[in-house]
């Protein structure tokens, strides 16, 4: 028979999924004799059963917690509910990861009208006996009764002010009697009916409302943004009080083993005394720093440094702690891996290796990859950020912090650059090619519309630019040039605001920001990752800037090189329109020779960047109509250029507009349809190639073929490919060593990789386009829909930015063993914005790929991750 309910003595570190993280360290603070309050723990399997039981506690678990709680009576010598030997207890919840205030503990249970009396005169503290009644009444209506806790706060705050109290110490235990008589009132007016008398009834209630609060919106949101899954459940923990409120020689206190904002290994950490629980982060009077404990009770002081130490070594991590004093004695009430800012988590890694504490490998997975985010990017000042309120949330696509001014068209941002603004952002209901100097020049970027994965998404992490992307709580006029926000208020060009690109949070106005610094811990950290991961780290990038800076941060190739991207800016982009609405083979080719010189040159200057690292390059690959020609100005010009009228132009403009252009002329079909286009694309990457290496510099360029979904549009593409980079190697008298492959991006590719493998030298998965693909749901308005399927619990997370193991992988698989079994020399990446995130790496490293490629200020993410993929799983991966 399952068991649902454990004493602290019966359980340990090793049993967080069963009893949550709080219970199993409070089991283990236990077993190692650490002074831990008694109690037990009922455990996440009766959270799960009270939700099949249609949220009801069910009597074989509700016997088991009444015998459970007759032993710790019998263990403790006191008895819940009588008068004459009080026992009073904490409900607290705790999942197996840990949720920050997530859900509501509830303290001094046990406790009613007579209850209250007995503790008063065993103990001789009335004042401590009625500040704990007053303190659990509150947090029972509220956590159970949802009675908000600011009607009773209001009362409370009354009977100060009538009475000159300014700190809630100050109240007497006449004026708690009072205020225990009118919460008391109160209650009975919400509920009609008095507050709950019978102790083992108020128990019950507490623990139903822990299971309840696992699924309050406060908890869904979080677990949703740190991929926690929603059948998981919380355990309860049913622990004796010790009272830090019992007078001046009793108090309670939080403390990190290091600095979890510097790293420093130095106690750290806030307490007050006569105060208890929340009281110390509720900022009610300003907590002391912890170096003060010292002066006041050294021998506490002494013992809990000790502690401190004896819980890190144990863990092998700093640790976040909580402890109450009671007259003296000090108690240890929980501790955890503590949190900490990227910059700690690097110096803590890195000083624990020097101490001999941790190895490297144990080291490495101390760290969460995604922190790494936030050291490469500015921040916003911690204290300025804490005091900002946000005024919409959107998606959190591209890290960061940014203040500025607000500019809504690409050309006006850049024209008040030009004049010297720096601080500058763009906002629009989405982004386009067009806007790419916009996007360059500003700090950051709000769009209205789109996804994770959404042009405005993209390019922003690939420029390292904060974005907040398909922000539905703003609407944006552009016509106007101005936007609202979710409270109404109108902002302007020129009015400040500020975005978080890392949370989705948009503030009215200029919040100050910290540019990023990186340590020397880095360097040293990141070099043991690359001693044990298996998967290469390429990175996404479309110019010698980025493909520079990703070496820098660890780049070991280009994984993707967009050769359209090269086209947005002004000058060239006219060159692309052209080719675009040619109508003959001629104009085409007059287009192409002069993209020719430039595409040449931009190939070199990534050659010369990667100085002999592997470079993949995409032929041209977009949708068309993302090129075509809107402005007349810009219509004009063409037609001219052309020689045709700006009619006929208009006219063509008309004929390549397509319905659905996302499944239209594009990728492959583009080259096959023109070939010209793939010629000369090979030519400029063949020639570049050649006159890099002669100058001494090794290249490896890879050619790649998109969107590719049946093996005869590959060979179609790949043989003029091929016959024009022979023809090129021929001309030029050269010998050049060179990949062709394709891009994986369409299920039906994954589907005959077999097929495609025995023809293809290399596969690089684009999991943007085989997520649209797979699921049938547009990149580019995914938002609003995500938004609803989160809300009805659909879905728990976003496919487009985490690779969805169970479908989009299952292709992904299926495509690795089918490729390499036809190929056993098939080369095989990722290059989709997944290759930077940590869940999908490690997915990657599983099913075997050779390398992942993400965007520059990923990189150290990804060889993170695959580090840490490797360490838990050296062997692992699929054989054909
Ligand atoms: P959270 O998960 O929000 O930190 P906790 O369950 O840790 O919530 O409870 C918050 C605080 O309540 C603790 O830090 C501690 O100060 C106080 N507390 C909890 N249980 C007890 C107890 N048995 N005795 C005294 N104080 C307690
Ligand atoms: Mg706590
Ligand atoms: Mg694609």
């Amino acid at each position: 028979m399952a068991k649902y309910v454990y004493m602290f003595y019966e359980g340990n570190a090793n049993m967080r999924e069963l009893l949550g993280g709080k219970g199993a360290n409070l089991c283990e603070m236990t077993g190692l004799g650490l002074p831990v309050p008694r109690g037990f723990t009922v455990t996440t399997e009766a959270c799960t059963r009270y939700y099949e039981d249609g949220e009801a506690i069910a009597d074989d678990i509700a016997a088991e917690i009444a015998a459970r709680l007759e032993l710790l009576e019998k263990e403790i010598g006191k008895k819940f509910g009588n008068p004459a030997e009080p026992l009073l207890v904490s409900v607290r919840s705790g999942s197996r990861a840990s949720m920050p205030g997530m859900m509501d503990t509830i303290l001094n249970l046990g406790l009613n009208d007579e209850v209250v009396e007995g503790l008063s005169a065993l103990t001789s503290n009335e004042r401590f006996a009625y500040d704990s009644y007053r303190r659990f009444i509150t947090m029972f209506s509220d956590v159970v009764m949802e009675i908000p806790k600011a009607s009773f706060d209001k009362i409370f705050d009354a009977v100060k002010e009538e009475n000159g109290a300014v700190y809630d110490t100050d109240l007497t235990a006449e004026n708690l009697k009072e205020i225990v008589a009118k919460f008391k009132a109160l209650y009975r007016e919400r509920k009609s009916e008095d507050f709950p008398q019978d102790p083992r009834a108020q128990l019950m209630e507490a623990v139903k409302a822990v299971f309840r609060s696992w699924n309050n919106t406060r908890a869904i949101a979080y677990r949703r943004l740190n991929d926690i899954p929603g059948d998981w459940g919380t355990a309860v923990n049913v622990q004796e009080m010790v009272y830090g409120n019992m007078g001046n020689d009793s108090g309670t206190g939080v403390a990190f083993s290091r600095d979890p904002s510097t790293g420093e290994n130095k106690l750290y950490g806030e307490f007050l005394m006569n105060a208890q629980g929340e009281d110390v982060v509720a900022g009610i009077r300003t907590p002391l720093p912890l170096d003060e404990l010292k002066k006041i009770n050294p021998t506490v002081h002494g013992e809990f440094s000790k502690y401190s130490k004896k819980l890190e070594e144990h863990y092998k991590d700093m640790q976040d702690m909580e402890f109450t004093i009671e007259r003296g004695k000090l108690f240890m009430l929980q501790t955890r891996n503590g949190k900490r800012t990227a910059h700690a988590a690097l110096k803590i890694a890195v000083d624990m290796v020097r101490e001999g504490m941790l190895t490297e490998n144990e080291a490495i997975l101390k760290v969460d990859a995604k922190l790494l985010d936030s050291l490469l990017h500015p921040t916003f000042e911690p204290g300025a950020l804490k005091a900002a309120v946000p005024v919409a949330k959107g998606l959190p696509a591209s890290p960061g912090a940014a203040t500025g001014k607000v500019y809504f068209e690409a050309k006006d941002a850049v024209e008040a650059h030009k004049q010297g603004e720096k601080f500058l952002i763009l906002v629009r209901a989405e982004t386009s090619p067009e806007d790419i100097e916009g996007m360059n020049v500003a700090q950051g970027i709000l769009t209205s519309r789109g996804g994770m994965t959404s042009h405005a998404a993209v390019v922003a992490r690939g420029m390292g630019t904060c974005c907040v992307a398909g922000c539905g709580e703003v609407s944006i006029n552009e016509a106007e040039k101005f936007f609202i926000d979710k409270n109404g208020k109108k902002y302007f060009e020129g009015d400040y605001i500020s975005l978080d690109g890392s949370t989705g949070n948009v503030y009215d106005g200029q919040i100050p920001t910290i540019d990023a610094t990186l340590s020397g811990d880095f360097g040293t950290f990141m070099g043991w990752t690359d001693k044990v991961r298996r998967l290469r780290v390429r990175t996404n990038a479309d110019t010698p800037h980025d493909a520079a800076v990703a070496v820098s941060y660890g780049a070991e190739g280009i994984g993707l090189c967009r050769t359209e991207h090269m086209f947005f800016e002004a000058d060239r982009i006219s060159a692309m329109r052209e080719m675009i609405v040619s109508e003959t083979e001629e104009q085409r080719r007059r287009a192409l020779e002069k993209m020719l010189p430039m595409q040449r040159k931009d190939f070199e200057g990534i050659f010369e960047a990667m100085e002999g690292r592997p470079v993949t390059i995409r032929l041209l690959d977009p949708p068309l109509h993302e090129f075509l020609p809107q402005a007349d100005a810009d219509i004009e010009a063409i037609s001219k250029e052309l020689n045709i009228s700006g009619e006929k132009l208009r006219m063509t403009i008309r004929d390549l507009h397509e319905i659905n252009p996302m499944l239209g002329n594009r990728g492959c079909r583009l080259a096959i349809i023109f070939p010209e286009i793939p010629e000369v694309q090979t030519r400029a990457i063949i020639e570049a190639a050649v006159n890099v290496s002669r100058k001494g510099i090794k290249v490896l360029p890879e050619i790649m073929i998109p969107l590719v979904g049946d093996v005869k549009e590959y060979k179609f593409v790949r043989n003029t490919v091929k016959q024009t980079a022979e023809k090129v190697l021929k001309e030029l008298g050269a010998e050049l060593e060179y990949l062709i492959g394709t891009m994986v991006e369409i299920p039906r590719a994954c589907l005959t990789a077999d097929e495609i493998g025995k023809e293809a030298e290399f596969f690089s998965f684009g999991t943007n386009d085989l997520t649209q693909m797979a699921y049938g749901l547009s990149r580019d308005d995914a938002g609003k829909i995500l938004d609803a399927y989160f809300d009805k619990k659909i879905y728990e997370y976003d496919p487009t930015s985490r690779i969805d193991v169970g479908g989009v992988g299952k292709l992904m698989e299926m495509a690795v063993k089918l490729g390499r079994g036809a190929n056993k020399e098939l080369h095989l990446g990722i290059c989709g914005e997944h290759g930077g995130e940590p869940s999908s790496v490690i997915f990657c490293h599983n099913i075997g790929l050779d390398y992942v490629s993400c965007s520059p200020f990923r990189v150290p993410i990804a060889r993170l991750a695959a580090a840490q993929a490797a360490i838990r799983d050296p062997g692992h991966h699929i054989e054909a």
